[in-house]
């Protein structure tokens, strides 16, 4: 593109970011590959590797069962309250627990039965299918029906559009905060509030939002949310979630799974059970102890950088590439498929191409510009970039925008077939 004065920008940006130091905290095995899949697997934190090989030699290998006590029973509390200082809660409202699935079946299905005897659910169709799997489930579990706001234009949905689907029908409004898809991100306060104006309890999914934009479950009045820690947390494959309930429903609400380590005084080993009174209350079996303990330095980084420090960066990155693909990709057949408005976005961007998924295998290919440029690709046509503000660069959205330019004017994705992997 020899457009010297985009180049130019990104190193003025770059060298401006307040940033930019928390890149070196990572570890980037390989420097040609240009990583832009934080939203699906962060990157590893450097910490991480040493707390790791800690928690394996010492705590387990050396002090065995005493790790319980000395460290293990109260992680999840412990990590939980970090994050809770991420998202606008109070102390002993967060905790981690299993994957974000089953935290959303057990947090759904408590206002549920809450709720009886109301008969509808509220979600839309920009949702994570995971979810509307689980909702759809309980809806049928309770003769309920779920009921899908619908997106007109498969990107964005108007808050107003609630009000034609909420009444004293329904029981809970489920969503995702920042859509999977287009990154669209709703307003939290205002969804909530035309949610309680009716008596429906709210429960948001904030795995796409969680250390990446500001959030308040305080302010916003939020009833519950849960949310991944492998993704702007940098947990790590599999880390377990963390669900949220607001302090003053913890003894109304009751997990469907009815586990010891969610029991009162587990270790008097009761044959009846009794929910502990609370946020523990949700939990349900022992917890995977080695993957919990790997969030916590990516959480700490979080903390450190500021969650709106990381929210102006993030802004500042997808509207640079926003600016490129204005004047570099849109007259290529790229179009964007997030919303233009940065306020109406999390920290990904997704576009959309006919040749999509061949693009996406060229990004990939070191062949033509040295790099390795990872996307994720989204049936049918979407190619998506996660920018994370703690490790990803400018520059590196410069060399993005570019390849994307050169693949097309040169037709360079005809040299590759349409065969997929599993994961995209
Ligand atoms: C990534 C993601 C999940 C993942 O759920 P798991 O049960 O942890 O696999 C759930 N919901 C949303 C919105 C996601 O983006």
């Amino acid at each position: 593109m020899g457009n010297n004065s985009s180049l130019d920008k990104a190193k003025k940006l770059d060298a401006e970011d307040p940033l930019a130091g928390f890149r070196k905290k990572f570890v980037h095995e390989d420097p040609s590959v240009i990583y832009f899949d934080g939203n699906s697997l962060g990157k590893l934190p450097k910490a991480t590797s040493e707390l790791l090989s800690n928690v394996t030699d010492k705590q387990w290998g050396k002090e065995l069962i005493d790790s319980w006590n000395k460290s293990w029973l109260n992680k999840n509390i412990e990590i939980g309250n970090k994050i809770a200082s991420i998202i606008g809660a109070k102390e002993g409202e967060v905790i981690i627990s299993d994957n974000t699935s089953i935290n959303l079946y057990k947090l759904s299905k408590a206002a549920i039965q809450f709720q009886h005897p109301r008969k509808t659910i509220v979600s839309d169709n920009l949702n994570f299918p995971s979810d509307l799997y689980i909702l759809q489930g309980i809806a049928d579990e309770h003769g309920m029906k779920l009921e899908m706001v619908a997106s007109r234009d498969e990107m964005t949905i108007d808050s107003e559009s609630f009000i034609d689907y909420l009444n004293q029908d329904t029981g809970l409004v489920s969503l995702t905060h920042v859509a999977f898809k287009s990154a669209f991100m709703y307003d939290m306060e205002k969804i909530t509030s035309i949610a309680h104006k009716v008596g429906a309890l709210v429960l948001w999914d904030l795995s796409h939002s969680v250390g990446a934009v500001p959030l308040d479950m305080s302010q916003t009045n939020v009833d519950m949310a849960v949310g991944c820690t492998y993704k702007y947390l940098n947990g790590g494959p599999g880390a377990p979630a963390f669900l949220y309930v607001r302090k003053e429903l913890q003894d109304t609400l009751f997990s469907p799974v009815k586990g010891w380590f969610g029991a009162a005084n587990m270790f008097d080993f009761n044959l009846r059970y009794q929910p502990e009174d609370d946020i523990r209350r949700f939990l349900t079996g022992t917890p995977p102890i080695i993957s919990q303990a790997a969030i916590e330095p990516g959480v700490d980084m979080i903390i450190d950088a500021g969650v709106s420090r990381i929210r102006n960066k993030s802004i500042q990155l997808s509207e640079y590439f926003v600016e490129l693909y204005e004047c570099e990709l849109k007259s290529f057949g790229y179009v964007l498929t997030s919303p233009s408005n940065a306020q109406l976005r999390g920290s990904h961007i997704s576009i959309s191409h006919n040749e999509a998924f061949r693009i996406t295998k060229a990004l990939m290919d070191r062949s033509i510009d040295g790099y390795k440029i990872v996307p994720d690709f989204r049936a049918p046509h979407n190619i998506r970039f996660g920018f994370a503000p703690l490790y990803n660069a400018f520059e590196e959205i410069y060399s993005l925008v570019e390849k994307l330019k050169t693949i097309v004017t040169k037709k360079l994705y005809e040299n590759y077939d349409d065969k997929k992997d599993v994961v995209t």
